[in-house]
């Protein structure tokens, strides 16, 4: 199997470190700074910069934060914050954004949320307390996402767990869906807010952009014009800010309804306290009943398996 090697600074480690989180592997290698295993391939990142990319999804991985890594900083030893390839003055355009939620959690649903700001209503967020939500704890992002949902045009696209799956087991990756999702929500909003176009639409970058169009081949409508990606695109934005804070809600909400179904608290992320919820599910209820709850090609599944037999 094909390693793949790219060269990062530290702040492309750094968000190759936080993309990757759910993952995370406690042993390092020799040399190494951070490791990560997902269900389809590993990534380890080296004191010298040189990240390396392993397994069947390995080098597809691994392009994804070439293309980010070329696009965001042309001369790769500039030490220089990330320059975001977009136009001057970005931030106060009219946009459409686009971000998702729950794509490393084993319970609950991916949602994609797309929605229009303008520079008019910008004042008006912002005093609603819309900013990057990676601060900001679930009560507070709920709070904020009420007060906004009836003020900007928005497309929350929800996928739940028995759909994930089954794609999945038809051979989409979550990259695909994440893709079709995406592109599905930004069309809505477009439809919604016409003849008005935004000035730009900017996705939440997860994939290189020839990928994330590859994803779409099969589409009928594929958003293409004025369209922009960049990672950490919360921060870029206040639309893709809208949009993260609105796709939170409606996954923690997802989330608890699951939890009032199964009549116990489920945990977040992919780590180890989640194997344990899901070998108790498996316990009381079987596999087949996690497996409506949970993303089954996570890693997670075969350890709650075992858990749950001891
Ligand atoms: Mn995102």
């Amino acid at each position: 199997m094909a390693n793949t090697v790219i060269n990062s600074t530290t702040s492309e480690i750094n968000q190759i470190k936080a993309h990757y989180a759910p993952f995370s592997q406690p042993k390092l290698p020799p040399g190494a700074i951070f490791a990560a295993k997902a269900p389809r391939f590993t990534v380890t990142a080296y004191k010298s910069g040189k990240v390396m990319f392993q397994g069947a999804d390995g080098e597809k991985e691994a392009a994804k934060w070439q293309g980010t890594a070329t696009a965001l900083s042309p001369s790769r030893s500039a030490k220089k914050p990330v320059t975001r390839n977009l136009p001057a003055g970005f931030s106060d355009w009219n946009v459409l954004g686009s971000d998702e939620v729950g794509t490393g959690d084993f319970f609950g649903p991916i949602t994609v949320c797309a929605s229009y700001v303008t520079r008019d209503q910008m004042p008006l967020l912002k005093a609603l307390g819309v900013k990057d939500s990676k601060a900001m704890k679930d009560p507070e992002i709920c709070a904020i996402a009420k007060e906004i949902i009836p003020i900007i045009p928005h497309s929350v696209l929800i996928c739940p767990n028995p759909k994930y799956n089954e794609v999945i087991r038809r051979g989409m990756n979550q990259g695909q869906i994440k893709a079709l999702l995406h592109n599905r929500a930004l069309g809505n909003v477009l439809k919604r807010i016409a003849p008005e176009r935004p000035q730009a639409i900017l996705i939440d970058q997860f994939a290189e952009k020839n990928t994330y169009y590859r994803y779409l081949a099969h589409e009928t409508e594929i958003v293409r014009e004025d369209v922009f990606f960049a990672t950490k695109a919360e921060g870029l934005h206040l639309s893709v800010a809208a949009s993260s804070i609105i796709a939170r809600y409606k996954f923690v909400e997802a989330f608890s309804a699951m939890e009032r179904e199964l009549g116990r608290p489920l945990t977040k992320g992919a780590g180890a306290k989640v194997d344990q919820t899901a070998a108790q599910i498996i316990r009381a209820f079987g596999p087949e009943k996690l497996a409506q709850y949970t993303k089954q090609h996570f890693a997670n599944t075969e350890k709650a398996m075992k858990l749950a037999q001891k």
